[in-house]
């Protein structure tokens, strides 16, 4: 039998406890009412043979040539499912016919990258379950008016309901992280669009988080606000305060007092 050493630069740490594998898998609720899921660096394939046991139609994606070719001899069943590829790159939209949920142990050190391609996909994935930064986990499903609430938390819980799953410590992998890790679900909820300027609502949001300690009415002078704001109370808040609805109500305040 093949073996993949794990390689640092990949982030790759194999999870070796089966059980906790097992858990992962069935964490997939087929929120969408479909059956076919997208798996984001599969390694050596730990979580793969669960998914195929539950019968999703499964495809896969890794960036490792050897863990490509570790996936072709393990799963030959899955032949030209199992895409050689880098996920932040590829179009994978056009490899795959949407909807498709999405799972994986993701690499760390790319894993907010990652959220920002979902978000590009939204409406073609219903749903996503993964293993990340315990650290990261806390702040994506973080309510807001807390000191981990972010720029990530606001744009994906626009879109997706986020929850917590379970927590994993570092010494069921290959080679332990450093870090504790957790499992955690989005799924899509039911704005299909957001009630606002969806391209002002994102600059909004970065802008006022990439000075949080600042009131918006000083972290927000890059956006060059209409005159007309300069005395709304909204702007006296701190990022970290607002709401996805808060963020919704300010673009649209914005834009109406633009035109
Ligand atoms: N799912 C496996 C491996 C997790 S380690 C397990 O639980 O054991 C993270 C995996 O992501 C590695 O296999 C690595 O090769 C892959 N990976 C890293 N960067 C990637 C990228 N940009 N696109 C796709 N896969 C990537």
């Amino acid at each position: 039998m093949s073996y993949v050493r794990p390689k640092k630069h990949l982030g790759q740490h194999f999870l070796t406890d089966l059980s906790i594998a097992e858990r992962i898998a069935a964490s997939l609720s087929g929120h969408g009412d479909y059956k076919q899921v997208l798996e984001i660096g599969p390694g050596t394939g730990v979580l793969t043979q669960f998914l195929l046991k539950e019968e999703w139609n499964t495809h896969l994606i890794d960036i490792d040539g050897e863990s490509i070719d570790y996936l072709h001899e393990h799963f030959p069943e899955l032949g030209e499912r199992i895409f050689e590829g880098d996920f932040l790159k590829d179009s994978i939209e056009s490899k795959m016919s949407p909807p498709f949920a999405i799972i994986g142990n993701f690499p760390y050190n790319i894993s907010s990258q990652i959220f920002f391609r979902v978000l590009d996909l939204r409406n073609e994935v219903p749903e996503v379950v993964c293993m990340i930064q315990k650290e990261v986990a806390d702040r994506l499903v973080s309510p807001p008016g807390n000191k981990s609430y972010g720029i990530l938390s606001v744009l994906l819980q626009a879109y997706y309901d986020l929850e917590y799953l379970f927590t994993v410590g570092p010494k069921v992998f290959n080679p332990p992280p450093k870090v504790n890790s957790a499992v955690i679900r989005l799924k899509r909820n039911d704005r299909a669009a957001l009630d606002c300027d969806e391209k002002l609502f994102r600059r909004v949001v970065k802008a006022g988080f990439q000075m949080r300690r600042k009131t918006l009415r000083n972290a927000l002078k890059p956006i060059n606000l209409p005159e007309q704001m300069r005395e709304a109370a909204i702007l006296d808040r701190r990022a970290e305060t607002l709401s996805v609805e808060d963020y919704i109500a300010l673009t649209n305040q914005i834009t109406s007092c633009q035109s």
